[in-house]
């Protein structure tokens, strides 16, 4: 197969050699590649007919849904740039990503436009809106797409399914080049006021294509979309990777650990790529047999910390492997993972998991504060080179200059490299905690409260503390039915690291807070642990 120039040929290849086959199911509904490739044709005919032009923006704001697929692909058949929302972003930040992003379509909820989003639009530079009603998540049928009536829709929008279904042409000599933009993905903040990395068609099929010639999955495979498709993760290692492979894409509107059991057994996908917590999620639910992994070949984790204790437990629980790969939005997702049939070794001195090997063409240094290139083994910033960097920031030439420099990603993860090529993560550069002078990175930490039976999730931070700087705190929520007494955790993790290291305290919470991709938001946990000193 001649590898496809961007996700819109991936698509016409597909609907070429398997018309029939479905490309997406969701609960009870299927689209096939030439459904999808018609309804997002009449988007993108749709789209240019209100005025839309090549490399104007379009911002998406919908769960994993076929209605997210329709319209990402129709912006993209109309010569157009992505822009895609949080659906759970809140007015404000909706309006920072469409002011800043210069955006003139929104294709939305209808749930979210009448919210906040019709008037986040107005102080912005959008002018075609299309809506769409959001799941119904307790009939699970979708009355829209897959073949029922369209609601009335709201009176200063287009009603997306109606024009998805109108039949309209997509416009001629619109295709994408791989050195347009696709994508600007804002980062979620972690670190500051989000910025949009820029990801072209030819970031997004170089990893789409190492997924599809490095996995080793049957033809035609079968993917369950667990990472949320507006994040790097979900676009590109489920939804690109998956139309590459004209393979099957399986939705759920969200993550939800009951219903995505249910939606494998049904499915029976060979793939999903998910955040650790989302396996920690399934992993507890009190309906999870090995069964409903039966048929996955591989399952893989990416874009937060992967703890070697859960890797183990899932494989004597359940049966698959959990692959690491480690990536950033700036690199259009991963640029290191486990290749198959190894498995990723954990660095004997810390404790930590490989996050995997760099893939081709793609240099991974470590350097020092001022940039030196460090030997094998000894820790400093993670910085990336390779086909799948974004070439910058959207309208940011300050922050492009720092992060990039020479076109080479700085990551501001710390890590290191061993012999053999394996890259670890040790943790991000802001994380880390200095106590009395010594440096702590929560991961370490973390690696260890999860060896313990009755922790669920964890996450560690620094707390303000007059004699030491800063000292070491868990937070941590516990397995169903489990109970275990903070002094005790503490108690555990004093056995089992250096003194300077162990939490002097621990507090339960029943959930820990997480980003919509799943990331536990250690930064939310300072501010929680500031505000209760
Ligand atoms: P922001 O960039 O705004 O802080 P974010 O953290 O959500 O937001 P992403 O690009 O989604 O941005 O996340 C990339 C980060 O996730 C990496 O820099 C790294 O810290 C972490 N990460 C990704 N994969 C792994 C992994 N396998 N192991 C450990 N950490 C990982």
């Amino acid at each position: 197969v001649d590898p496809a120039d961007s996700l819109v040929h991936a698509l016409r290849r597909a609907v070429t050699e398997a018309p029939d086959r479905t490309f997406l199911t969701y609960f009870d509904g299927r689209l096939s590649y030439r459904d999808v490739d018609l309804l997002s044709d009449s988007v993108a005919g749709h789209l240019a007919a209100r005025g839309l032009e090549r490399g104007d923006r379009v911002a998406v704001l919908l769960q994993n849904s076929p209605h997210f697929v329709l319209a990402v692909l129709g912006a993209w058949k109309a010569g157009a740039v992505v822009v895609p929302v949080n659906p759970m972003y809140k007015s404000a930040e909706a309006g920072h990503v469409l002011r800043d992003g210069g955006v003139t379509a929104l294709i939305c909820s209808e749930r979210a436009w009448e919210a906040y989003l019709r008037e986040a639009a107005a102080d912005s530079p959008v002018r075609i809106a299309l809506t769409a009603s959001e799941l119904d998540f307790q009939t699970r049928h979708d009355t829209r797409v897959l073949g029922f009536e369209p609601l009335p829709r709201a009176a200063d929008a287009d009603d997306l399914v109606s024009v998805a279904r109108h039949g309209h042409p997509a416009p001629e000599d619109r295709d994408p080049g791989p050195a347009d933009i696709a994508l600007i993905s804002y980062t979620s903040g972690t670190s500051g006021t989000p910025k949009g990395a820029t990801n072209t068609h030819g970031n997004i099929m170089y990893n789409a294509e190492r997924q599809r010639t490095g996995l080793a999955l049957p033809d035609a495979p079968v993917y369950f979309a667990m990472a949320p498709l507006f994040h790097i993760t979900g676009m590109v290692c489920q939804f690109g990777a998956c139309l590459n492979s004209a393979g099957t894409l399986v939705l759920a509107h969200r993550f939800e650990a009951g219903v995505v059991l249910e939606a494998f057994a049904a499915h029976r996908p060979h793939y999903t790529v998910g955040p650790s917590t989302a396996f920690m999620a399934l992993a507890a639910h009190p309906s999870v047999t090995p069964d409903h992994f039966s048929s996955f070949r591989i399952i893989s984790s990416g874009g937060a910390p992967l703890p070697p204790a859960l890797v183990e437990k899932f494989r004597a629980g359940f049966g698959p492997y959990i692959r690491n790969g480690y990536g950033l939005t700036e690199c259009t997702a991963p640029c290191a993972a486990v290749p198959p049939g190894r498995e990723a070794p954990v660095d004997p001195g810390s404790g930590t998991l490989a996050v995997g090997v760099p893939g081709p063409d793609t240099v991974v240094r470590i350097v020092d504060d001022q940039g030196a290139e460090l030997p094998f083994g000894e820790q400093g910033e993670i910085v990336v080179r390779g086909p799948q960097v974004v070439p910058g920031y959207w309208r940011r030439p300050d922050a492009t200059a720092e992060t990039f420099p020479g076109g080479e990603l700085r990551t501001g993860d710390i890590g290191f490299m061993d012999t053999e090529g394996w890259l670890y993560v040790v943790d991000r550069k802001k994380d880390m905690i200095n106590a009395s002078g010594f440096k702590v990175w929560p991961r370490e930490v973390e690696d260890v409260l999860y060896t313990h039976p009755a922790v669920r999730e964890a996450a560690v931070v620094g707390v303000p503390d007059g004699y030491r700087g800063e000292t070491v705190k868990a937070y941590i929520s516990l397995r169903p039915g489990a109970e275990a007494d903070p002094d005790a955790l503490a108690a555990y993790c004093k056995e089992r690291l250096a003194a300077y290291k162990y939490p002097r305290q621990v507090e339960v919470l029943p959930d820990l807070p997480k980003t919509a991709s799943g990331k536990i938001l250690r930064r939310e946990l300072r501010s929680r642990s500031r505000e209760s000193q």
